[in-house]
């Protein structure tokens, strides 16, 4: 039943990225009363907001959702309940069991605050067939596939799925990368998705060129993608690499095949927080108005969104597009101007594009901002600091910023499974 409900999603969800825009606002009105009718929170919410008016409610986001979670969800599920499952899955490395039939993810919480998810299995199956639609593009009836995942932890969902047409294999990020070579080579992937630093590792570690043939579709998920890892890597593999952007708030985003990301308008209402004066970049608000066991209804994300370019996609889909996910808000660099009139905002990719132009491709680095002006800065042995240096206080100049003390460290690579964030942003409180 659950392949046949995914295999249902997958035919309506092509039909949905081909069909014509639509307004969801009534759909996003009637899915609200839904999920009043169940959850207190949003009963809440609708009583003091009014439904019609939906798209000025507050914004919540992820701390706000944990401190409510009980009220939260129409699953009636606590959230000690929902904790202690989700971390003994995680201490055990065991994530084929379900919570009363409902999958519990964990995300991974880079800020100290860990969140947690719901999903049933009817939402397991919109999501699946929805995936499935974005990322092989047409092809699920006509090829078999054999998709490599590399995951920091398995899920009952990929399983839920796998069929004869569609095998899935898990590869933990837990174990060293030296364990998966032959086992990737031997299962010839169609498809490979992983975070990209594990991309990168699979092709400096020569995995990549002993695969027998280049995957059909190869995919960054999971982290912030380098355009100088992306070069990296489609060398390596010898195919063109695309993205799915997905967070446990749900799927958002996948690149379409002419390369461009466009957000998953059918799923979601993104509604833009502006956060420069040219509108170039934003942070994403949130409302998903299929999502009903843990609803996501005007919440901010923590990542900074760079504006899509509006011309149509050659790809004919009429679903918005974005440019690049640039990282996590939190994350962005802030420096006192020179001017005295508050705080220059240094977005990483311009920090990015700063530091490759003086280190030899293939570098590894890492930035790390510590206090208001002293940023800590990395680079894999062979690079010359002293030339990082110069160029990052022209760059802060010209953005009428303060130079920020630069102070070496050593570098140490990062642990195969971690989260990467090259450029991070550490004051303490
Ligand atoms: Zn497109």
């Amino acid at each position: 039943m659950e392949r046949l409900g995914t295999l249902w999603h997958y035919l309506a969800a092509r039909r949905r990225f081909a069909g014509a825009r639509v307004s969801h606002d009534k759909t996003v009105r009637r899915h609200l009363r839904w999920i009043a009718e169940r959850s207190p929170y949003f009963a809440e919410r609708v009583r003091s907001f009014g439904l019609d008016h939906w798209r000025d409610w507050p914004v919540t986001n992820k701390a706000e959702m944990m401190v409510n979670f009980d009220a939260w969800n129409t699953a009636r599920v606590g959230l000690e309940e929902a904790l202690c499952f989700a971390e003994l899955a995680e201490r055990t490395r065991d994530f084929s069991k379900t919570l009363r039939g409902l999958t519990v993810g964990l995300s991974s919480g880079t800020t100290g605050s860990r969140g947690i998810f719901l999903a049933s299995p009817a939402e397991r199956q919109l999501w699946a067939g929805v995936l499935l639609a974005r990322v092989l593009r047409g092809t699920l009836l006509s090829h078999c596939h054999r998709a490599a995942l590399f995951l920091r932890a398995d899920s009952p969902l990929y399983h839920s799925v796998g069929s004869r047409r569609l095998e899935f294999a898990f590869f933990d990020l837990f174990q060293p990368l030296e364990a998966h070579g032959s086992r990737l080579r031997e299962f010839r992937p169609t498809v490979l998705a992983a975070p990209p630093s594990v991309l990168v590792q699979l092709a400096a570690s020569g995995i990549a060129r002993n695969l027998l043939e280049p995957p059909a579709i190869l995919l960054s998920v999971a982290d912030v993608l380098d355009e100088s890892d992306r070069e990296v890597i489609e060398q390596a593999f010898g195919t063109k690499l695309g993205q799915i952007y997905q967070a446990t708030e749900g799927f958002l985003a996948a690149t379409c095949p002419y390369g461009r990301l466009h957000w998953n308008e059918d799923l979601v209402v993104v509604q833009k927080e502006w956060i420069d004066s040219g509108r170039t970049r934003y942070v994403p608000i949130l409302t998903d108005f299929r999502r009903v066991t843990q609803p996501v209804v005007r919440y901010r994300l923590d990542d900074v969104i760079v504006r899509g370019d509006a011309s149509p996609c050659p790809c004919g889909s009429q679903f918005e597009t974005l440019e690049a996910i640039e990282g996590r808000w939190d994350d962005l660099l802030r420096l006192p101007r020179r001017d005295g009139g508050g705080e220059a905002l240094i977005y990483p990719d311009f920090v990015r594009r700063t530091i490759i132009l003086s280190v030899p491709t293939g570098t590894d680095y890492a930035v790390t901002q510590v206090s208001s002006e002293e940023w800590l800065i990395s680079c894999s042995p062979s690079c010359d600091l002293g030339g990082v240096r110069r160029q990052l206080e022209e760059f802060c100049l010209a953005q009428g910023a303060v130079t920020p003390r630069l102070k070496e460290m050593d570098w140490s690579p990062p642990p195969f499974h971690a989260k990467r964030r090259r450029i991070r942003r550490q004051i303490p409180p």
